[in-house]
């Protein structure tokens, strides 16, 4: 115990004297000064408000024995006081200001120190408008009955929830108990001591606490792994379980949770199969909570409990790449997590590599390469909208600079074609011998490009100099584009289908002469992928009448189609208006309303079903398309 805590205070003292210790530009923390170890959260959800409140307290290493202040990253947050631990095991009130506010990074708070406190507790509530929290009204679920809170904490939105040291480069353990409604489940990325919560009554409160709990219920939480702040989450609301594996569930709403269950039953097979390559899962359960369909984003890895969109549930088990991705963040991101956010492709293009990985083992060598081939044409496609100086993985500034980030969506397939390259040419013997070593040896820590440039070379390039050159893993690094050496992939299911989409868009091979009975979903995107502004509102029409497109139970199939439709000029109002007034997902939504808003002929209709989508929206979907309907 005692080597170990002299080694992680020596290590510290070594990051700090490289300068590296503070870097993250959109925090306030002086983690070179002290480090959250761990986090109490003793919070109580009010529907009514739309608040959480209680207290969070952070147990904390002390490194520089001169620090007189403590600073914490807050949003939106009221701090009602402020108390910190005394040598002789008492409280003491503390005095704290907070900075004005930054649009982006919100406001520090600043505790007055004097002396070096081991514990420090903070009274607090958060803004109904807290950036991390979405509170929905009944009528926004699938049973109207009872309402719903979920948090997304990444990047920077952990501080409207938790006053804590929010960066990526600080990790640490937490607890908490959480006071919610009864009849409400709440559940939290970490594992919950009860599978049942104990009511007011069964808790001994205090009298004053039982009436103001009375018609309430707690859940206690331990997170045993020490995380990243943005990898805390929570929900909250009428949840259902259904158990699927050894060390895996899903929660999902009672009217969706048959069908969750039937979409996620390979799960296990995913966990041993990346378990396989990568080594043991290390944190213990892999569940899942499906969540109503405002969430904004495909899935969020927060660990022990993935929380996916329900827009992966196709009935056909056709997006479970989907699980795949948010899985392999147990390894790349979780596991091994970017110091700040400059260094994201540690995290997602790692993970990119690692899912395609893991759906060759499930669903065959061919399937991946299709996987592989659309997410690369995807990739080249893209790069017509970025600028090129974001074209990069990571640029070359220090990590303090803000204002140079690269293109978050690139760095997913352009980190996962660098690994790619890297284990074609060093072949998979060596390759995955390397990565998993990248995983164990870099387990629960935060790391840096620089980090994985100096393992690269010490565990691979320097035995195996072939396999690139230090001008070609520069130009991967911190150049624009893809490397005009990288391989594209190019699978002869695909290749077939090219030539019959051409044959197709010049009127040669009629609709009915399609052979799309057959086809994969991916097999659609791909055939999709390539007619936009080529296919007329005849053909689209006629392909919706045999194939039934619009009405698919894929959103990846529908979305697409839906985008043609729309710029073709072949009007799939009905169905179009479902989608939109159900699916908040903005990798979704924000396209539709940009290519409506295009089409003179939609642009009213498109303004009166977004007046009546928008509240149904999380904030972070509405103020992207806000921004769509404010352009000229
Ligand atoms: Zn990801």
């Amino acid at each position: 115990m005692l080597l170990k805590k002299t080694l992680r205070a020596l290590l510290l003292a070594v990051a700090s004297l490289m300068g590296l210790a503070h870097a993250d530009p959109l925090s306030y923390a002086r983690y070179d000064q002290v480090r959250t170890r761990d986090l109490q959260l003793d919070l109580s959800a009010d529907f009514g408000r739309h608040t959480l409140s209680g207290y969070a307290e952070l147990s904390l290493d002390w490194l520089d024995s001169k620090a007189r202040t403590l600073v914490l990253d807050t949003s939106e947050l009221q701090i009602a006081r402020v108390q910190l631990l005394q040598p002789s095991g008492r409280w003491q009130s503390a005095s704290f200001m907070l900075d004005r506010p930054d649009a982006e990074k919100g406001r520090a708070l600043r505790i007055a120190l004097p002396f070096q406190p081991k514990k420090v507790r903070i009274y607090y509530s958060t803004a109904a408008s807290a950036s991390a929290l979405q509170w929905m009204a009944p009528r926004q679920t699938m049973s109207g009955k009872h309402p719903f809170m979920f948090s997304q904490s990444q990047e920077i939105n952990a501080r409207s929830w938790v006053p804590l040291q929010d960066t990526p480069a600080v990790r640490f353990t937490y607890s908490a108990r959480i006071t919610a409604p009864q009849g409400l489940r709440v559940l939290m990325s970490a594992a919950s001591e009860t599978d049942a919560p104990a009511t007011a009554a069964q808790q001994k409160l205090q009298p004053q606490t039982k009436a103001a709990a009375a018609g309430s219920a707690s859940w206690k939480f331990h997170m045993a792994q020490p995380i990243p702040s943005y990898l805390l989450a929570i929900a909250i609301g009428e949840l259902e379980k259904r158990t699927l594996g050894p060390r895996s569930a899903v929660y999902a709403e009672p009217a969706r949770i048959e069908a969750a269950a039937y979409e996620l039953a390979d799960t296990e097979k995913m966990i041993s199969a990346a378990e396989a390559l990568y080594g043991p899962y290390r944190w213990e359960r892999y569940d899942m909570l499906v969540l109503p369909p405002s969430f904004p984003i495909g899935g969020m890895e927060n660990p022990r409990l993935t929380f996916v969109t329900p827009t992966m549930i196709a009935g056909d088990r056709s997006l479970v790449d989907l699980i795949a991705h948010e899985l392999a963040h147990s390894w790349s991101g979780n596991l091994v997590t970017n110091s700040t956010w400059k260094h994201f492709w540690l995290n997602e293009g790692f993970t990119n590599y690692v899912t395609t990985r893991v759906v060759e083992q499930l669903y065959g060598a061919e399937v991946a390469k299709m996987n592989l081939q659309v997410e690369q044409e995807e990739a080249m496609a893209s790069l017509a909208s970025i600028a090129p100086q974001k074209q990069a993985l990571v640029t070359r500034d220090a990590d303090t600079s803000a204002a140079t980030y690269t293109d978050g969506g690139l760095v997913y397939p352009k980190g996962a074609w660098l690994l790619r390259t890297l284990e074609q040419r060093a072949g998979r013997a060596v390759f995955d011998r390397f990565l998993r070593g990248w995983f164990d040896q870099h387990a629960f820590q935060s790391v840096r490009t620089e980090e994985f440039v100096s393992y690269l070379r010490k565990n691979l390039l320097d035995a195996h100099p072939e396999v690139m050159t230090d001008a070609e893993l520069d130009a991967w690094l911190y150049q624009p584009g893809i490397p005009a050496s990288a391989r594209h992939e190019a699978s002869p299911r695909l290749a077939a289908l090219d030539a019959q989409r051409s044959a197709w868009l010049q009127g040669t091979l009629p609709t009915a002469e399609l052979p799309a009975t057959g086809w994969i979903a991916l097999e659609w995107m791909h055939f999709l992928n390539d007619i936009d502004g080529k296919a007329s509102a005849a053909q689209l029409q006629e392909l919706d009448q045999r194939f039934k497109l619009a009405s698919s139970g894929n959103n990846e199939i529908t979305y697409r189609f839906y985008l043609s439709s729309i710029k073709a000029g072949y009007q799939v109002r009905a169905p179009l208006q479902a989608f939109l007034l159900s699916v908040g997902r903005q990798k979704f939504v924000v396209p539709l309303y940009a290519a409506l808003l295009n089409n003179p002929a939609e642009r009213a209709w498109a303004q009166a079903l977004y007046a009546q989508a928008r509240p149904l929206y999380h904030p972070v979907t509405q103020s992207s398309v806000d921004k769509q309907f404010k352009k000229p």
